[in-house]
């Protein structure tokens, strides 16, 4: 395993690479969602990169940027045991030199929930994505459904700008109680971790709602809504049932849906989803189990 701090290393030993080449983007502190999708881009790949870069310009000013969790050598130690082949670490000024000046500004799918909450904060995802897919050059690069909009917002960008990168959606790899893995719920105190855990219940609600013929979406935002409400830790930010591709609310659930929602739990602002669309896959609880799923004959 190689740890690359520049760009110009990066160039000089992409040639040298076997093809096809899979891409993990992290923002670091790597957990077992992270893991899973590394596991499946070893798997599918002979050189899996993997980049750690805590974006700034995703953040809005009253973000966790300052205290967003980092522990680089743990990264490291872990991605050794999951056979990574570059993490590549690049710093701010490496990323964003003085007179940094070109944007990836996206419409529609941008603008609704996660970017309507958090302006200008896919401007910032999109941006560094297309960096990271023209400094690495990936085959393939890995996003998990956990972030579901993002990974709406970066198969939109790469079909619109023709880009030559296939994207790779893994699904969401949840606690035992079926919470979402993120590096932000080590900000969680303990009550407010039991409290979090109405996140994926209102989700399993919509999806046996759904599962059971509910068809019309506002009935099942409500049923979401007044479960959450029920949760004396939780303040909702969105709660939302949307067309699976291009993110616009739905009135009658009649093609694959994305049920998602924002919720903060004292401090914390958690975000999960489920799609609802036959055999979609709800997540699971440890990475190998998403990678078996993906790759039963291994
Ligand atoms: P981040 O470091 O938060 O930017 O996440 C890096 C990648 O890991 C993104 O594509 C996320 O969607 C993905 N990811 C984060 N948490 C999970 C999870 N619990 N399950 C699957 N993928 C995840």
């Amino acid at each position: 395993m190689q740890v690359v701090k520049t760009i110009a290393e990066i160039r000089k030993l992409r040639h040298r690479l076997s093809d096809p080449v899979g891409l993990v983007p992290t923002m670091g502190y790597l957990h077992q969602g992270h893991l899973a999708l590394v596991k499946i881009a070893r798997a599918e790949n002979p050189t899996v990169v993997v980049s750690i870069f805590v974006n700034p310009t995703q953040f809005g000013p009253n973000e966790d940027l300052r205290t967003y969790p980092r522990d680089l050598n743990r990264d490291l130690k872990l991605l050794q045991g999951e056979k990574a082949d570059i993490i590549f670490v690049p710093s701010d000024e490496e990323m964003y030199p003085p007179g940094f000046s070109s944007w990836v500004d996206m419409e529609k799918v941008t603008r609704c929930l996660e970017g309507a909450s958090r302006p200008g904060h896919f401007r910032g995802v999109a941006t560094i994505c297309t960096k990271l897919f023209n400094i690495v050059q990936p085959t393939r690069a890995y996003f998990g459904q956990k972030d579901a909009q993002q990974a709406v917002v970066i198969k939109r960008m790469v079909a619109d700008l023709n880009m030559m990168v296939e994207i790779v959606v893994v699904p969401t790899v949840r606690e035992s109680d079926g919470l979402a893995l993120s590096s932000r719920n080590i900000y969680l105190n303990s009550e407010e971790r039991q409290a979090a855990t109405v996140l994926f219940k209102a989700l399993t609600l919509a999806k046996q709602l759904w599962q059971e013929g509910e068809k019309d979406a506002d009935k099942i935002r409500q049923a979401m809504t007044s479960l959450i409400q029920k949760e004396p830790l939780a303040q909702i930010d969105y709660v939302s049932v949307a067309d699976a591709t291009t993110l616009e609310e739905l009135n009658v659930i009649d093609q694959p849906a994305l049920a998602s929602l924002a919720v903060r739990i004292g401090k914390t602002r958690l975000i999960d989803n489920v799609v609802l669309e036959k055999d979609a896959p709800f997540g699971c609880s440890i990475a190998g189990e998403v990678f078996r799923k993906l790759h039963p004959e291994s």
